[in-house]
């Protein structure tokens, strides 16, 4: 065994009862997830992921956390984990393509002062949400896109690399027989990876990365490297992202919204329900309803966090040191097949 799955069944074993069946890293295995039987606070630090890649990413985190690593570098190193996986074909390398056959990245990154950087359709860079962090620490700005982003990660050392595998280009070419855009909903591994982190010290950072949605027009950037929309957070108040049809959220400014919640008083739960009521509402006669899903997670500065989705389907990775690295089930809105 690994020191990492060491590490991480000290974590599980340290508690009692249900936590030691939960703290399970195996991704294969459905037993580690829970839906509502654990408080929703929990003593900082913690670390939420979106989609099940989360557990892996939360250990990397969690690893870097616990050797004192800073919350942006824990965060760097536990989503680069999905990015740099082939398996996971909606973030980094072996991402699916757009309609071109091109894999295009958007990340970003933000910190408890609310500096923030972001890339977006960035091609042939693996780990885009690094080169977020760059654009956080030396430029004056906070977004970069395209070929500039590229030339400014070149010029920072990274190395261009292809991100298109021969699976995710046999995907495409399937795709290309009828050639029909229509995401789809809920198909695990198709997600965006964004983790949200309070640490020890009770600070907030956050960061989101992901290939976008498969077979996307040339030039699409959805939510998650804009700020407010895929991920937002507020020091004092607490944390938000998203994941599902970026163009809901972009419409909507959700993650900031569901901030803007737990400001008003809102529990983390509460307030990701209250965006996806109103996602749904404001989407109501629109043409994208038929394939729409959006989800958050959240955190406050309490330590409360939570989830919720417009469909059943979607869950999340959460780690604290007490019921260790488990998947957790999104509440949702709507059944299936509404
Ligand atoms: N929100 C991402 C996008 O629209 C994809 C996802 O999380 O499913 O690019």
């Amino acid at each position: 065994m690994s020191k990492r799955r060491d590490f991480i069944k000290k974590a599980a074993l340290g508690t009692v009862g249900l936590s030691t069946v939960i703290g399970c890293t195996d991704t294969s295995k459905k037993a580690d997830e829970v839906n509502g039987t654990l408080p929703k606070t929990v003593k900082k630090p913690i670390v939420i992921s979106t989609w099940r890649h989360g557990l892996a990413a939360n250990e990397e985190a969690w690893s870097q956390l616990k050797k004192g690593a800073p919350a942006l570098d824990a965060i760097v190193a536990g989503v680069g984990v999905p990015e740099a996986d082939p398996n996971v074909r909606s973030v980094g390398y072996g991402g699916f393509p757009d309609r071109e056959g091109k894999v295009t990245l958007d990340a970003c990154i933000m910190n408890h002062n609310s500096d923030c950087g972001s890339v977006a359709f960035l091609e042939g860079i693996k780990h885009p949400i690094a080169v977020a962090k760059k654009v956080l620490d030396k430029t004056p700005h906070v977004m970069l896109v395209g070929e500039g982003a590229k030339q400014f990660a070149l010029s920072e050392g990274f190395v261009e690399e292809n991100l298109l595998t021969e699976k995710s280009k046999q995907a495409w070419k399937n795709w290309l027989e009828k050639s029909k855009y229509a995401p789809v909903i809920n198909i695990e591994n198709h997600d965006t990876i964004s983790m949200l982190v309070l640490d020890e010290q009770g600070d907030i950072y956050g960061g989101c990365t992901t290939s976008g949605a498969a077979w996307k027009m040339h030039g699409r950037v959805g939510d998650s490297p804009i700020i407010g929309a895929g991920l937002f957070l507020d020091n004092d108040i607490g944390a938000a992202a998203a994941t599902g049809l970026g163009e809901a959220v972009i419409r909507t400014a959700g993650s900031a919204m569901v901030v803007e919640l737990m400001r008003q008083g809102k529990s983390p739960t509460e307030a990701c329900k209250a965006i996806v009521e109103r996602i749904y509402k404001k989407h109501a006669n629109h043409k994208d309803l038929e394939y729409l899903q959006v989800g958050f997670i959240a955190v406050n500065k309490q330590g409360d966090y939570g989830g919720f989705s417009l469909r059943p389907g979607f869950d999340y990775a959460v780690f604290d040191e007490k019921n260790g690295n488990r998947m957790e089930k999104s509440e949702f809105k709507l059944s299936k097949n509404k």
